[in-house]
């Protein structure tokens, strides 16, 4: 398959090659360049896509979502309704929806009975359309504690490696330990108050690393943040600086978050712009505040959604993405949280995330250049992934 547009972010640093091509060959990126020498090498009977006014891109990654999640208002209620067999239709039809926006690769950080798992193999063998999955299977929490109904209970060291062994020898990709409580979690802890010991967090990050997996720690209270930080996680989700009385960013924390080349996932809802009305003026403005300081500061933020969630639609990543605009972030810099840095912190970054001879084909085109306006995002024309070609909107 020959792309043609007029400009192709190319390599890792998604450098512009206008009047460009991409040559995409059994699922992998055989060529890149400008296009009169990418076509010389394409054969005749090539099938072609033509987009002369379009930017051919690497496929977006949203760095956390929940596939068993509906978005709607109640996502706890429904999911507890449903059976296994229900929930992975409709956890296969999100993942279309995934497709559809131009997103090639999610993180998924938590869900029931390994269906992510089964819905990753369905899409790998061409029985589903989706994104590839990095699934985290179960999260590991305490008994009662955040998001308790997916199954990962666990209590004292013992208990947690146990859990981190179950997930890892299901296939798990990355453990998603619930650091802190969560909103969505009815009667648990609250979202600033720490769920695990220090003694407990150190098992989990020691075994799942000795298993070979990356941790993602979800940690909206300032306090978790700091002790998953020194425990050694790899990614920080939400990381909002939550105390019981508002919200307590520490630049001390942020320094040892850079130091230690932690990757931060702040889940960004592209209904973000109802923040201030949601929250109050205030909180919104010291929210958007703690994302900034850390993107000053030098942290290496990637792109999630929290989809499936409450509002956050498998739809909103691209969206979402106007909210670094909002803060300054340079268009570049939020591409590359989407694509390149967001595939390093997923450990795929050998095989996704930019448009380079032997990568996985996964790209996007879309209409206009979204280094020039990021809302050209939105514009989707044409989607690969792993090859496979879907049309702008829907998958095929
Ligand atoms: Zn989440």
């Amino acid at each position: 398959m020959l792309i043609t547009a007029a400009h192709v972010l190319a390599g890792a640093d998604r450098h512009v090659i206008p009047d460009g091509a991409v040559l995409v060959r059994e699922g992998v990126i055989a060529c890149v360049g400008p296009r009169e020498e990418v076509e010389r090498q394409a054969r005749p009977d090539e099938p072609r896509l033509a987009h002369p006014t379009g930017t051919v891109l690497p496929g977006l990654i949203d760095a956390h979502v929940h596939l068993c999640f509906d978005a709607g208002p109640g996502p706890v209620a429904t999911l507890q309704d449903q059976d296994d067999e229900a929930l992975f239709a409709d956890m296969t039809s999100r993942a279309g929806q995934l497709l559809g926006v131009g997103v090639t690769t999610v993180r998924d950080l938590g869900d029931r009975g390994g269906l992510a798992l089964r819905l990753a193999e369905a899409i790998g063998a061409g029985r589903a359309a989706g994104p590839r999955i990095v699934s985290a299977t179960t999260p590991v929490t305490p008994p009662g504690g955040h998001c308790w109904f997916l199954g990962g209970e666990a209590s004292g060291p013992d208990e947690v490696r146990a859990l981190v062994q179950r997930n890892a020898d299901a296939g798990a990709k990355v453990i998603k330990v619930m650091e802190t409580g969560g909103r969505l979690t009815k009667g648990g802890a609250e979202s600033w108050e720490t769920q695990f010991s220090a003694e407990e967090l150190a098992a989990l990050v020691d075994a799942a690393h000795g298993a070979g997996l990356p941790v993602a720690a979800h940690a909206h209270g300032t306090d978790g943040i700091a002790a998953a930080v020194e425990a050694g996680v790899d990614t920080i989700e939400h990381c909002s600086w939550m105390t019981s009385d508002g919200i307590e960013v520490r630049a001390d924390v942020i320094a040892r978050i850079v130091e230690k080349n932690i990757h931060v996932c702040p889940t960004i809802s592209p209904h973000w712009p109802m923040l201030p009305k949601f929250f109050g003026a205030e909180r919104a403005k010291a929210m958007f505040d703690a994302v900034r300081q850390m993107a000053d500061a030098g942290v290496r933020l990637i792109a999630g959604t929290d989809a499936g969630v409450q509002r956050a639609g498998f739809d909103g990543l691209p969206a979402s993405l106007t909210f670094y605009e909002h803060l300054g972030l340079p268009k570049e810099r939020i591409l590359a949280m989407a694509t390149t840095e967001a595939a390093r912190a997923l450990g795929v970054g050998s095989e996704t995330g930019q448009l380079t001879p032997g990568f996985s084909a996964d790209l996007l085109v879309v209409e206009g250049n979204p280094l020039t306006d990021l809302g050209a995002l939105q514009s989707v024309k044409t989607v690969v992934a792993a090859g496979r070609h879907y049309a702008a909107g829907a998958a095929e």
